[in-house]
């Protein structure tokens, strides 16, 4: 398996029927970058800045996050790279940063939230990531936004920051790409808002699914309660699919669903043609797509999702069914 996996690394990820995916990585550390030439995926979709900071035992300065930064924009070379700025809380902890206690922290201070309250914070790294972009592409992300509203501060945070560097004439990126995490339900009734305002976004099934559902993603209890392939999730991920499209903004998803081949089926027949995964999963998902028809799974996947099926329930019968059939 290893080795045919490793055979597919240069083969093109192309649907049977001729679509092609953008298949790129999850990573956060520098020990993830060698995977991108070892998987042949096209780039990074998620990086995970909060992990530099999690291993750190203080805040790391500027100069080590943009060295941190610079490392990784180098490795890639010409594939693109989403950073993702600090998510921090929920299940995210720095341990030199939060004394407080709070009932609910998945739902509490963290992530683009504590970005704006502590500029501070969110305005090194900007600082740091301008700067490590200088003179090429810079593709960043904004964590739980749940208000278009948080889209816009953070995005004029970053002018403000770019306008500094130029300011004291230092380099900046060529080309500033914005985009946000869809992983808060808030921004499923604001998608005309929000691809009106970003160049570009990336569904976070892992949160999205866990307020969706109220299901805790740590809670083994309720884990198994509702499946990720459930009508009503996957209807909610149809209508992001469409609503970029129609909008014309290309929209990835970076959970954990898109590496697992089963659920990868399902996204891309929804309309996803970009996803995101942990290293070890590109070559299972590129070989289930490449055997894929996904025009035909396509119509049988939306016919199951007919509310005159008259049962919501879970698809997941209906892929493994498919699966078997065509592959
Ligand atoms: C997600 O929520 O799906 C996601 C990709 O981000 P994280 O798992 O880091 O919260
Ligand atoms: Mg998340």
């Amino acid at each position: 398996r290893q080795a045919q996996y490793r055979r597919l690394r240069n083969k093109p990820a192309v649907t049977r029927d001729g679509k092609a995916i953008t298949v790129m990585l999850n990573a956060g550390l520098l020990v993830d970058l060698p995977h991108m030439d070892e998987s042949g995926a096209s780039g990074i979709g998620l990086f995970r800045t909060e992990l530099q900071f999690m291993i750190a035992s203080t805040f790391p300065r500027m100069k080590e996050q943009m060295r941190f930064y610079s490392t990784v924009l180098d490795a890639a070379g010409n594939r693109p790279v989403t950073f993702r700025s600090l998510d921090i809380g929920g299940d995210k902890v720095l341990p030199y940063l939060r004394s407080i206690q709070e009932e609910n922290p998945a739902m509490g201070w963290r992530a683009i939230r504590l970005g704006l309250d502590r500029p501070g914070l969110l305005r090194t790294q900007l600082r740091a990531l301008l700067s490590a972009a200088g003179g090429r592409e810079l593709r960043l992300m904004f964590p739980m936004v749940s208000d278009v509203s948080e889209f816009h501060e953070a995005k004029a945070m970053v002018e403000r920051e770019t306008n500094h560097l130029r300011r004291h004439e230092r380099p900046v990126p060529s080309v500033i790409k914005l985009g946000v995490m869809i992983e808060v339900p808030s921004l499923l009734f604001q998608l005309d808002e929000l691809f009106e305002a970003v160049d570009f976004a990336s569904v976070g099934s892992n949160d999205l699914f866990q307020f969706f559902t109220a299901v805790d993603r740590g809670n083994t209890r309720v884990a198994d309660r509702f499946d990720t392939l459930n009508v009503a999730f996957l209807r909610a991920l149809k209508l992001i699919a469409d609503k970029a499209r129609a909008a014309d903004v290309p929209v990835a998803l970076c959970g954990e669903l898109a590496g697992r081949p089963l659920e990868a089926m399902a996204l891309l027949a929804l309309g996803f043609e970009a996803i995101s995964m942990s290293p070890s999963a590109v070559g299972p998902v590129k070989s289930m797509l490449r055997g894929l028809d996904v025009g035909h799974l396509r119509e049988r996947l939306l016919a199951r999702m007919d509310p005159c099926h008259g049962n919501a329930g879970s698809v997941r019968a209906l892929l493994r069914d498919f699966a078997k059939e065509f592959g």
